[in-house]
């Protein structure tokens, strides 16, 4: 019995995909609070409370108040309302008639952002 040898072959592991370092313009990134994934600023929404407790979808990124965001899909905004990760991020309780208007106000900036294409 030859236990504790892990690696049969001995060949040794194989490197995984490390892409030469390319010059790119840094993208911040953020994570989305549906699905946890990171992704590119660009590529998420941000779902943001203003100052005043009202909560909507701030498309331009630069409205000021307590931001949350999440992936440009309805699923991730209802996962991350669903696990209360929504509410939690911008500290408030959000009403599920909130939850309608945000997914409506998702459907229109995805729809407006194809049409621009
Ligand atoms: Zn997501």
């Amino acid at each position: 019995m030859d236990a504790g040898n892990k690696n049969p072959g001995g060949a040794g592991a194989p490197k995984k995909d490390s892409q030469p370092k390319k010059k790119t313009k840094r993208v911040p990134e953020r994570r989305c609070i549906g699905c946890g994934e990171t992704k590119p600023k660009p590529e998420l929404i941000r779902v943001v409370r203003s100052p005043d407790g009202e909560v909507f979808i701030d498309p331009t990124g630069k409205k000021s108040g307590r931001g949350a965001y999440i992936c440009r899909k309805s699923t991730c905004l209802k996962r991350s309302f669903k696990s209360k990760q929504l509410g939690r991020n911008l500290n408030c309780g959000i009403p599920e008639e909130v939850l309608k208007r945000l997914s409506e106000e998702i459907a229109d900036v995805l729809a407006a952002g194809e049409s621009t294409k």
